[in-house]
């Protein structure tokens, strides 16, 4: 039988890997493929962060299938023209592939499938990504949702996620390694052609990340059962605190599909049989996995609506009265974690350093940006796009959007957060900004949420001199506030 290709994209896994499967199981010798081609992200081509894990990533994945006895194959380029050219080279007459939501990737797959299918290729996608694709949850008059929560609903009253797959059996017995020529396979293995898509940062931008993170399905599920045994039972209030590890962290796996939410979905349900599904164990769980669910409103939404990344969903904000920022001096101390207010510059230091920021600081961030600094929801999209391991065009969006007040369930506009209040609240010992601002580690707690208001001489006795080793305020919260309120009343009447 002629062999097929299975073309590897954000599925960076081996167990319940749909692709995979139905390559192994057609009984064809499986050819594993990866081809590098940014350009047909449209606008959004991967960033940094994102760069960096993809290179560790497809490493990890060529290590398990070597132990399968599969080599990777990299290829760069045009995914039809790379695809073609594998079936001329290897005589492949099938090709498998887990599918991807984004408008430009739906664009150019769909071209590929056309293609492939042109050139009496086999041409099959799956589904590896989602508990429901977008398309499969609809409203009582079959349109889309706008709301999370009735979307949520909908979810669940679907049959179960079916429960995941497992490694395929045949891949060990597979021959595909088998018969292909050397320049096919080079000789060297992955190193090389991995090395030659000059993914990765420069080393000493990439120390964080090293030390943060192990990408690749082994870390992932590691990152799981840590995350299952350690947090899951106290999630619901875990959740809310950044200086502890209540979060799983499990954002970058699932973007690259190191991890499926099947996987993750069974994992919960398992941990719920072993220890009892009752009482705060249960509200845990529950919130986890309506989390999960967050993920699949995002690609929900995006699916809908394929401008989302890029133009507020509510179109009255298109005329938000943003503010000028000559020389990108607002936005430059916002993406330095220079602007004199604690929790927002701890949240961008961990942005920077560790490619991730916990979920509360990404609000109280985002909020500061768009609403005390009155600079456009995109501004900030971009910087978390290149800075995050985790950076989901879907996710992302929502996100941003949400902050913003001008997308699907989004918080209302007039809602500013005060990063002094959020840090009093979810960072009430300042841990967190100790951790990130050594220079504010010094203050007693109560000021550290605000060292413009302590005395001086608790300033001097902490060794902190604003301006000096830590920022004045960039804003003053009370009038931007009032700023941005301002603004938005001039929206609200041109509605
Ligand atoms: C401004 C802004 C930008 C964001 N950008 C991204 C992004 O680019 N990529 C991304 O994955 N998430 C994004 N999020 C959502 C959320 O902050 C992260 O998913 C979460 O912090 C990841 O940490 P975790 O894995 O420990 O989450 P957990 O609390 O452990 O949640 C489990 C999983 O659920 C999903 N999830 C949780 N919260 C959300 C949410 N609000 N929206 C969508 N999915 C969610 C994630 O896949 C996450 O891994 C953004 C949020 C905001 C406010």
């Amino acid at each position: 039988m002629h062999p097929a290709l299975y073309w590897i994209r954000r599925d960076l896994r081996l167990a319940d890997n749909p692709a995979l499967h139905a390559a192994a199981r057609s009984g064809r010798a499986v050819i594993p493929v990866y081809i590098h081609a940014p350009a047909e992200a449209g606008d959004w081509a991967p960033g940094n962060a994102s760069n960096w894990w993809l290179h560790h990533s497809l490493r990890a994945m060529a290590d398990a299938l070597a132990a399968h006895g599969l080599p990777l194959i990299i290829r760069e380029g045009d995914s039809l023209g790379a695809l073609m050219d594998l079936v001329a080279e290897t005589g492949a007459e099938a090709v498998h592939w887990n599918r991807l939501y984004e408008p430009a990737r739906i664009a150019s797959d769909t071209r590929v499938k056309q293609g492939l299918k042109a050139e009496g290729i086999d041409a099959h996608s799956h589904n590896a990504a989602l508990l429901h694709e977008p398309w499969t949850i609809q409203t009582g008059t079959g349109g889309d949702y706008k709301a999370f929560t009735p979307f949520w609903r909908a979810c669940r009253r679907q049959p179960e996620p079916a429960p995941p797959l497992g490694v395929p059996a045949d891949l060990a017995t597979t021959d595909g390694a088998h018969g292909l020529t050397g320049s096919v396979v080079p000789s060297a293995g992955i190193t090389a052609p991995l090395d030659a898509l000059d993914l990765l940062p420069p080393s000493d931008s990439a120390e964080g990340l090293q030390s943060t993170w192990r990408p690749g399905e082994q870390g992932a599920h590691d990152r799981l059962e840590g995350f299952l045994e350690m947090a899951l039972a106290e999630y619901r209030e875990g959740r809310e605190r950044p200086a502890v590890a209540g979060t799983s962290r499990l954002s970058p796996h699932l973007h690259h599909g190191e991890i499926s939410p099947r996987q993750i979905w069974q994992a919960v349900q398992a941990q719920l049989a072993r220890h009892g599904a009752e009482g705060d164990r249960l509200d845990s769980a529950e919130m986890f996995l309506s989390e999960i669910g967050w993920r699949e409103f995002a690609q929900h939404v995006l699916y809908h609506h394929p401008e989302f990344p890029d133009e507020p969903l509510n179109p009255r904000f298109a005329d938000f009265p943003w503010q000028e920022d000559p020389g990108d001096q607002l936005l430059g101390a916002w993406q330095r974690g220079e602007t004199g207010i604690p929790l927002v510059d701890a949240g961008m230091r961990e942005l920077y350093t560790t490619g991730w920021m916990h979920n509360r600081i990404r609000m109280v961030v985002g909020s500061f940006l768009v609403k005390n600094l009155r600079l456009p929801w995109q501004a900030g999209e971009a910087w978390f796009w290149d800075k995050l391991v985790d950076a989901d065009l879907a996710s992302n969006s929502l996100g941003w959007q949400w902050v913003a007040g001008s997308g699907a369930d989004a918080a209302p506009y007039f809602r500013v957060f005060n990063p002094i209040r959020q840090g009093e609240r979810f960072d009430a010992e300042g841990a967190y900004i100790a951790h990130w601002l050594p220079a504010l580690a010094g203050l007693p707690a109560k000021h550290r949420q605000a060292p413009w208001q302590a005395p001086a001489g608790v300033l001097r006795d902490a060794g902190v001199t604003l301006g000096v080793n830590y920022s004045h305020p960039l804003v003053d919260l009370k009038e931007s506030r009032q700023a941005a309120l301002a603004a938005f009343e001039q929206i609200k009447k041109g509605a």
